[in-house]
C-alpha cells in the first residue's frame, strides 16, 4: 500500500457516514457547546429534535442554523464527507499536494466527476487555513524573505534586488520563532513601511533577539526597539552564535520544493493561499490533529 492508499483507509474508517463528519465538525466548530453563529452565545440555543444538526437561537428570533450554517461547507451541493476527503488528503501530504493530484486519488483517472469543483474546494480550505489565531512571536525569532513563483529553477543566485531573474517572481517576507511559528506574507510595496509593519504585527515587542542577513529592509529595527543582529551573508558569515537565519532558510526550501513538486508554478493571485497551506502545516507540525484544527477555522 502507498501512501495515498493507506491515507484513504485511515480517512474512511475515521468519518465513515455523513453523520461522522456531522460530529466531527460541530465537536472542532463548538468544543465548548454549541454556539449560535448570529450572537455567539450558547445560552437558549436549543437543539430541533426533529432535524438532527440543527439548532434554534431564542436570542435571535428563533433563527435556525445547522452545524454548516456561517462555514466554507455552506451553499455548496457537496457532502461533508467529500470536502473532509480533500481536506485530508490535502493535509496528509507533507510536501503538499495539487487540486489534480486530489481529483485523481478521488475519482481516478480519466476523471467521473467535475475537476473544477474540486479545485473550488482547495481553495477554499487553503483560505480556512488563514482563519488560524496566532500570537506575536516570542523567543529567538529570524527575518528573512524570498522570491516565489515565476520559473523555480536557477533561483538561488537571483535573490538580489534588481536582478533581471527576477522578473516574474514576487517577494514574500516570513518571520519564524525558533522551534516555533512562521508567519509570512507577500510584500506588495517592497518599501521600508511593509518590511516594518510586518514585523511590528508578528513579532513581539518582548523578543530575546531578532537575527536576520545584511539586508536594507531590516535596517530601522533597533531603532524601532528590537534586539536586533545580523549576519552578513556576502561575507560568507553564517552563523555567529545565536545569530543566523537557518530556521527560516529551511521554511522556504520546503516551500519551495512544495510549490515546485506539487505545484510547479503558482500565480501570484493564489500565492498568499499557499503561504497559507504551508504555514499552517508547519504551525501544525506537533498537532496531533491537524485534521480537527482546520475543521475549527472553516
Ligand atoms: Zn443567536
Amino acid at each position: 500500500m502507498n501512501e495515498t492508499t493507506q491515507s484513504v483507509d485511515a480517512f474512511d474508517r475515521r468519518y465513515p457516514t455523513e453523520e461522522s463528519c456531522r460530529e466531527a465538525l460541530r465537536d472542532a466548530r463548538w468544543p465548548n457547546g454549541v454556539t449560535c453563529p448570529k450572537c455567539g452565545k450558547k445560552e437558549k440555543v436549543y437543539a430541533l429534535k426533529s432535524k438532527p444538526f440543527y439548532w434554534l437561537c431564542k436570542n435571535c428570533k428563533s433563527y435556525r442554523f445547522s452545524v454548516i450554517s456561517s462555514t466554507i461547507f455552506e451553499n455548496t451541493k457537496k457532502p461533508l464527507k467529500i470536502w473532509f476527503k480533500v481536506a485530508y488528503l490535502m493535509l496528509v501530504a507533507k510536501k503538499g499536494r495539487s487540486a489534480l493530484e486530489i481529483h485523481r486519488t478521488m475519482y481516478g483517472d480519466p476523471f467521473t466527476a467535475d475537476y473544477h469543483t474540486t479545485w473550488y474546494m482547495c481553495t477554499r480550505l487553503r483560505a480556512a487555513m488563514r482563519n488560524q489565531t496566532w500570537e506575536q512571536l516570542m523567543g529567538v525569532v529570524e527575518i528573512d524573505e524570498v522570491y516565489l513563483g515565476g520559473k523555480e529553477h536557477n533561483k538561488h543566485r537571483s535573490q538580489r534586488v534588481g536582478n533581471r531573474a527576477l522578473q516574474g517572481k514576487t517577494e514574500v517576507i516570513g518571520a519564524i520563532a525558533r522551534k516555533g511559528n512562521i508567519v509570512c506574507q507577500m510584500v506588495e510595496e517592497a518599501d521600508f513601511k511593509t518590511y516594518d509593519d510586518f514585523v511590528k504585527r508578528t513579532v513581539s515587542s518582548k523578543v530575546d533577539l531578532i537575527a536576520t542577513d545584511e539586508s536594507f529592509r531590516y535596517r530601522h529595527l533597533r531603532q524601532m526597539g528590537y534586539p536586533h543582529e545580523f549576519v552578513t551573508h556576502k561575507n560568507d558569515e553564517f552563523v555567529r552564535g545565536r545569530v543566523h537565519t537557518q530556521s527560516i532558510e529551511s521554511f522556504w526550501s520546503l516551500l519551495r520544493r512544495g510549490i515546485m513538486g506539487s505545484y510547479h508554478k503558482v500565480s501570484k493571485d493564489y500565492l498568499p493561499l499557499y503561504l497559507a497551506e504551508f504555514s499552517f502545516r508547519y504551525n501544525n507540525r506537533k498537532n496531533p490533529d491537524m485534521f480537527r484544527e482546520l475543521l475549527s477555522g472553516c
